[in-house]
Order: structure tokens, then sequence, then C-alpha cells
């Protein structure tokens, strides 16, 4: 388990990552969290959109990290119940250090120059501006960084490791919840009695911006993703690549 320990951070390559990814398969989060900590300290960061993955991880990280460090991409078009989450997990864990990372243009500037609901026109524009860039700059001071994606989600998440290379970014991402299913989620959440969205008790359980076009309630049983960009191909906002 302590494979990263004689590695110094900046010279962590994809090779070294792949073959941690393979020995770390069956390791619990709690102990991928505590070697990404040992490594990394305070150049390593927690991504949350306060989806229930991303509050686990948070209460998994404050038995090894007295003062973790993670971020919240503030598109302008969140929920107000996600807003209220955010509140509510930060008196849950007064020790976070939470970083509130906004576009460079309000939604209003925004209009003026591409005119109103881009998202409803060009989704993959608006998550672009509103998500990405933002992401890379909260991520620039950073040599690592965790994100609460599992496999099962989508298809296009089915081969992430528990640690792997960000080659957009040049730098390791941890992803502890990879192997763990819906059921284990909310078990968690419910033995541990963590806050959570009340969406999703509404028919929504991937939570994204709040416009229609973005994210809708599905049936009972139908794909989690599937009211995320309802009727588009596009399936993801281009923060995970
Ligand atoms: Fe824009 Fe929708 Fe992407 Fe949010 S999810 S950034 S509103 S397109």
């Amino acid at each position: 388990m302590n494979l990263l320990q004689d590695q110094p951070a900046m010279g962590i390559d994809q090779t070294t990552l792949e073959h941690l990814a393979r020995q770390w398969e069956d390791l619990a989060p709690e102990a991928i969290l505590a070697e990404a900590v040992r490594c990394f300290g305070d150049k390593l960061v927690l991504a949350s959109a306060f989806g229930p993955e991303s509050i686990i991880l948070l209460d998994m990280l404050v038995k090894v990290w007295p003062r973790p460090q993670a971020f919240f991409l503030d598109t302008g078009f969140h929920f107000p119940e996600t807003l209220v989450l955010k509140d509510r997990v930060l008196a849950r864990f007064p020790q976070l250090q939470l970083e509130v990372v906004g576009p460079l243009m309000s939604v209003e500037q925004q209009n003026a120059i591409y005119g109103e609901r881009l998202h409803d026109r060009n989704p993959d524009h608006c998550c672009a501006i509103r998500k990405v860039e933002p992401l890379n700059r909260a991520l620039a001071p950073y040599k690592a960084w965790i994100a609460g994606m599992r496999r099962e989600q989508s298809p296009t998440r089915g081969q992430i490791g528990v640690v792997q290379w960000d080659s957009r970014r040049g730098m390791v991402k941890f992803n502890p919840l990879a192997t763990w299913t819906h059921k284990q989620v909310w078990a968690y959440i419910v033995e541990r009695d963590l806050p959570y969205n009340p969406l999703h008790d509404e028919g929504f359980p991937s939570i994204g911006c709040s416009p229609l076009n973005c994210t809708a309630p599905v049936a009972d049983g139908a794909d989690p993703r599937s009211g995320r960009w309802r009727g588009k191909a596009k399936t993801e906002c281009g923060l995970h690549v």
C-alpha cells in the first residue's frame, strides 16, 4: 500500500499510477485517501459538487486530514437546494477549507455575448465557460485531486482507476469510490447520517445545473445520468476526461 511512499510527488508518472491502480483496486477508500494525503499534503484538493459521493469522501477525509481542502464550482445555475446543502455541509464539517470558484463572466455577461439560454443551444460551450475553465483554474495550484466518480455511473466512467493520471492537467487524480455501487453509497450516507440533497428523493439521481435541459428527473430504474442534457448526445460536462 505504501508504493507512493518513496516516490517524490513530481516524479509520479502514468506507468506508476496504472500499477498502483491495479494494486489498490480492492483497497478501502479510507486507505486510498490516507495515502493521498500522506503523499501530497497541501497540494491535494477535493472537487465537490455536494453530491453524495463527495460528502462521503469528506467524511472519510476529516479522519486523516485535519483541515481538508476542497473547492466547489459555482456555475451560477445551481439549484437552491444545492446551495443550502453546501451550507449544511460546512456546518457539519467546520474544519473544511472550501474555495468557491466561479466563471470569469456572470450569467448576465454571458447572456450579453452569447444570448440567453446558451445552455439550451450549446451546452458544451456553456459548460466550457462555467465549469471547465473554472475547474482548470481551481486545480492549477495543486498536484493531485480527488473526485467522487464511480464506474457504475455511466459507460464513460466504466474504466476509471482508483488512481489515475489526469493527462489534460498533468496531475494525479484519485477516484477512491470507483468500485462502489449506488447501494454502498446510500448505505454509508444513512449509517453516518450525512446531509444530502433533498432532490435525490424527488427523482433526481444526478444533480447538476438547474435548467431542465441540464438536469431533469428520471423514472425509477432508468439510467441515473439519463436526466442530464436530456435528448442531447452530451453525457459529461467535460470536467472528467
Ligand atoms: Fe451550462 Fe448546463 Fe453546463 Fe451548467 S450544466 S454549465 S447550465 S450547460
